[in-house]
Formats: C-alpha cells, sequence, structure tokens
C-alpha cells in the first residue's frame, strides 16, 4: 500500500469548458453556501483540489470522472465522501443558513474536521493507529474490537497514514515473516459543523419553565424529552419528578464540582426494609448526551410503570432502591452546551496553565493507571486516584451513605457503539467472579435491547474492549471495575447508540428509541439479579 504525496491535476479543455458553465449555474442559484464550503474544503483539500473541481461535484457532472482521473491514493475514497456530504446534503435545519450569531455554540472550530474509521483485524496495526493518533493530538473517539475512530483535520490524516506507512514499511524489512497488514480508512462524519448544529435544541430553553405551561406531568415530560436539555432543565425536572411522587422520590446531594455546580442523584424509595440499591450512572463523559437523556428516560419509564400499576415495577420497588445520577459530570456538561460539543473531561484546573479537565473514568482508585495523556490530552488521568473532584465526592457520598444504599447492581451509561461491557476494564488476565454469570446477564440485556426496537449490542468483556492487555493505561481507574470490585455485586458499562454514523451527535430523534433501550435493559437487569427471569 502506496500512499503519494504529490498529485498531479490534469484538465482537459472539455472538462473546463462545462465547469466554466456549471460556476456560473451556481452563483445563481446557491452563491452563499457553495462559496462558504469551497473556502473551507479549500483548507481542508488544499493541495488536492481545485475550486472548479469542487463546483463540477456540486452539478454531479462527470463527478467520479474528475475526480477519479485526478487524485489518487490512499485518501481518494475518504475525500470523494467528504466532498459528496458536504456538497449534497440537503438537510433542513443547515446552519450556514443560520446566521452565524444565532449558532448555539461557535460551529467554526469544527469547519476544519471529519471523522473517519480505521478498520483493522491485527493487533499491530491498531496499536500503530493509537501510538500515532495520540502522537499527533488526534481526538480518539471510539475503539473498540477491530476499528477505531478519529476526529482529524486533512493535515492530521496525511501524516497519521504516511507515519503508519513507514512503520509498516520498516517492519516487513525488518522481518521477512510478517507480511504486510492491512487496514481500511472510511469516513465516517464529513460535515461536522452541521451535524454539531443538529445536536442543539431547536430553541434555547435554559430553564424547565421555558418550556411553558403543562397541565399533566407527563406532558412536561413529553415536552422536556423533546430535546437534550441543559443542566438547569434537567435539575428543574428533578423538582417536579419530586412532586409527582413525593412518596417514592427524593433528591440527594452527592457534593460540589471544580465549578461549584451541585451533583445530585434521583433517589428512588422501594417499600421493603434491606435497601439493596441500583445505580445507575449517565453523563461521565460531558459529550455523551444520550447517555444523560436516556438516564433521564428510565427514571421517568420506571415511576410512571410503576405508578400505573404494572406487575414488574410493583416487584422491583418491593425489593430495590435505585439511585440515578444522570448526569455525573455536570461542569463538563455544561460546557459541552456552551462551548464545545465535543469536550469529554470534567473541568478542574490540572498542573499545567491552560489545560482543563481529568477523565471520570481512569480516575477511579481500583488498579489507576496513570494515563500516558498529559493534563491537555483528553484521556488524562490525574496525578494520583481520586483526583478528580467526581470520583472523589461520589466515593465520599457512597462512603458515607453506607447503610442507607447497600449497593447491588449498578450500570454505567456511556457512548457510543452498541457494546453491552463486563469487568474487568483493566485486565483480561484476571477473571471476575461469576463470569458466567456476568456473561449471561450482559446477553440477556443485549436481547432485551433487541427486543425493544430491533438494534444490536455487542457483548464484549471490557478489557477486550479497551484493548487493555496491549495498552495498559486505557484500562485503568475506570467506574465499572472500581464499582464491581468495592461496591456492587452486579456491574455493566453500556455503550449506547450509534454504530458510529453519528458517532457522539445523536440528533433528538434518537431520545425515545434509545431511552426505550435503556429501559429495556433496566428492567432486563432488576429481573434477573430478583431472580423473575425464566
Ligand atoms: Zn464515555
Amino acid at each position: 500500500m502506496l500512499y503519494k504525496t504529490t498529485l498531479s491535476l490534469a484538465h482537459t479543455s472539455v472538462i473546463l469548458l462545462s465547469l466554466i458553465s456549471a460556476i456560473s449555474c451556481f452563483e445563481l442559484h446557491l452563491p452563499q453556501k457553495v462559496s462558504h464550503i469551497v473556502d473551507s474544503l479549500q483548507y481542508t483539500c488544499g493541495q488536492f483540489l481545485q475550486k472548479q473541481q469542487i463546483f463540477a461535484l456540486y452539478t454531479k457532472q462527470n463527478v467520479s470522472e474528475i475526480v477519479n482521473q485526478n487524485i489518487k491514493g490512499i485518501e481518494e475514497n475518504v475525500l470523494f465522501q467528504l466532498l459528496e456530504e458536504r456538497l449534497l446534503s440537503e438537510s433542513q435545519h443547515d446552519y450556514y443558513a443560520a446566521n452565524s450569531q444565532n449558532w448555539p455554540i461557535n460551529l467554526d472550530q469544527y469547519s476544519e474536521s471529519f471523522v473517519i474509521r480505521i478498520t483493522s483485524e491485527d493487533e499491530f496495526i491498531k496499536y500503530l493507529i493509537y501510538k500515532e493518533a495520540k502522537a499527533l493530538q488526534i481526538s480518539i473517539w471510539e475503539q473498540s474490537v477491530g476499528f477505531i475512530d478519529l476526529k482529524v483535520d486533512h493535515d492530521q490524516l496525511h501524516q497519521l497514514l504516511y507515519n503508519m506507512e513507514s512503520r509498516i514499511l520498516e517492519r516487513t524489512t525488518r522481518s521477512v515473516d510478517s507480511p504486510v497488514s492491512e487496514y481500511e480508512v472510511q469516513l465516517m462524519i464529513g460535515d461536522l459543523p452541521q451535524r454539531v448544529y443538529e445536536t442543539y435544541p431547536s430553541t434555547k430553553v435554559t430553564s424547565l419553565q421555558a418550556l411553558g405551561e403543562f397541565s399533566t406531568f407527563q406532558n412536561l415530560s413529553n415536552a422536556f424529552f423533546e430535546d437534550f436539555r441543559t443542566l438547569e432543565t434537567i435539575y428543574d425536572w428533578f423538582e417536579e419528578i419530586q412532586a409527582e411522587f413525593p412518596k417514592l422520590v427524593s433528591i440527594n446531594w452527592i457534593g460540589q464540582t471544580y465549578e461549584g455546580r451541585d451533583l445530585k442523584a434521583l433517589h428512588i424509595r422501594g417499600k421493603h426494609s434491606n435497601n439493596k440499591t441500583v445505580v445507575v450512572t449517565g453523563g461521565m463523559h460531558a459529550r455523551e448526551w444520550i447517555s444523560v437523556s436516556s438516564a433521564c428516560y428510565a427514571v421517568h419509564k420506571l415511576l410512571q410503570n410503576y405508578a400505573e400499576g404494572h406487575h414488574k415495577e410493583a416487584k422491583y420497588l418491593d425489593k430495590l432502591d435505585f439511585l440515578f445520577v444522570p448526569v455525573l459530570n455536570p461542569d463538563g456538561y455544561e460546557y459541552s452546551f456552551n462551548e464545545d460539543r465535543l469536550w469529554r473531561k470534567n473541568r478542574q484546573e490540572t498542573y499545567m496553565p491552560r489545560c482543563f479537565g481529568i477523565d471520570i473514568d481512569h480516575s477511579f482508585d481500583y488498579h489507576f493507571v496513570k494515563s500516558e495523556d498529559l493534563p491537555c490530552g483528553e484521556e488524562y488521568s490525574g496525578e494520583s486516584p481520586f483526583e478528580s473532584i467526581e470520583s472523589e465526592i461520589w466515593n465520599n457520598f457512597l462512603n458515607r451513605t453506607k447503610e442507607e444504599h447497600k449497593i447491588y447492581g449498578y450500570i454505567d451509561l456511556h457512548s457510543y457503539s452498541q457494546t453491552v461491557l463486563y469487568p474487568y476494564a483493566y485486565s483480561c488476565e484476571i477473571l471476575p467472579r461469576d463470569e458466567e454469570n456476568l456473561i449471561e446477564l450482559g446477553f440477556g440485556i443485549a436481547r432485551a435491547i433487541r427486543k425493544s426496537t430491533g438494534k444490536k449490542y455487542r457483548v464484549l468483556k471490557a478489557c477486550e474492549d479497551r484493548d487493555a492487555d496491549l495498552l495498559p493505561d486505557l484500562g485503568g481507574g475506570t467506574a465499572l471495575d472500581y464499582m464491581y470490585h468495592n461496591r456492587a455485586y452486579w456491574a455493566f458499562q453500556i455503550k449506547l447508540r450509534d454504530s458510529g454514523n453519528h458517532g457522539f451527535l445523536l440528533p433528538k430523534k434518537f431520545i425515545y428509541p434509545v431511552g426505550t433501550e435503556v429501559y429495556a435493559s433496566i428492567q432486563y437487569f432488576c429481573s434477573f439479579v430478583l431472580n423473575l427471569e425464566g
């Protein structure tokens, strides 16, 4: 596989003629959008593409001919898809059409980036991509068995592939035994600003009252689940749900974040005295908004079904308590609403000036391994366990409420990749207690999801998902391992939808279906641990 960096552009006069007419045709119809796209694409694809080619692509004239003739090498497909997606997008909700003053955040920060997937079954290749991506400070969106998704700009992609080819070549010349490894590059998201734009509520609503007046709690909740919501709106909804179900629901204060926000849990009390508690957390990673909406949706569904006299929910609340923490990372969540939709960590200061945030899910005190990432990196673990304020106050809360909450089950919601993960994350060499039952429960959860919406989720050991044996710092200090080892008998992490087409940027139409999947998981989980299955 050879990567060519110098490409020649050969135009025939016939093509040029058709392009000139194409250009005048567009300038009449869609000048603003096209010129904006051309500007951003010229930066992205600069050395490969001429303005005329982009116009030609837009008019669909000899598209494949023109592109194929002039662009050779590994990036051909990526560029082609990128152009196609940007130029032929027929979105209703178009960020170009909106005045930039009305943008929810500055969308220009994403205009040179796109998301690619590199697929390979080869462990060496995967290790290589990971290492090279880190060295180039590329944002790793997702990685699991067989693939890694990266947010890159054109220069980063170019450099990454160049470095990989050199490393592969070195390896092949050193050893005659190792065959040249294969990998594929595929474009997942081309028009990142547009995709980011589509995830924000269409009207800016900062509090629940701003949604309007509703005659019933049900109507209020219907409106609440129509869009992704700000922290304040979610906490307002906590108050409403407590007012609606005063005997069942109380709001627990866990502590205060670095930026002074409250970290709150909804405690749903059963009718028993044993205080066996099932804990559900969401929003540990700021940009994974679907985990937040789904945790809230599950609360709503549990209480609604109980109030309507459903048999299953009556049994759950006969035997169990629930503790829901939909937004475990309030500062990060707010930052993703107001500044950077793709923010992952919390927002506390680190030892490096201007590098903010610790990855909460690397910060727990069970097999904590300091990350290779420095404070500016997206996976920075902090220097020692519980340095992230959220993991620390969560641990303190569990200690001080030991009598009240005897934690039995734990489900940690993340996105994306549609995967149910069971312990351990830190190593595949250590078997979890009761592994057979964990696997059975994991597959049961995946089956319950499939029955609810038809979507397929994989079931994996968390260490395989993270490649912890190859990259040890990736599996250390997770909430999953810490909860499983120290607190909960059963523990899972579920990475919700999708499988990569939207990644973290699911539009609002996913709120109900993914919420339904999460609630189906919780139902199955409760039925299993209470022995109601079968
Ligand atoms: Zn996550």
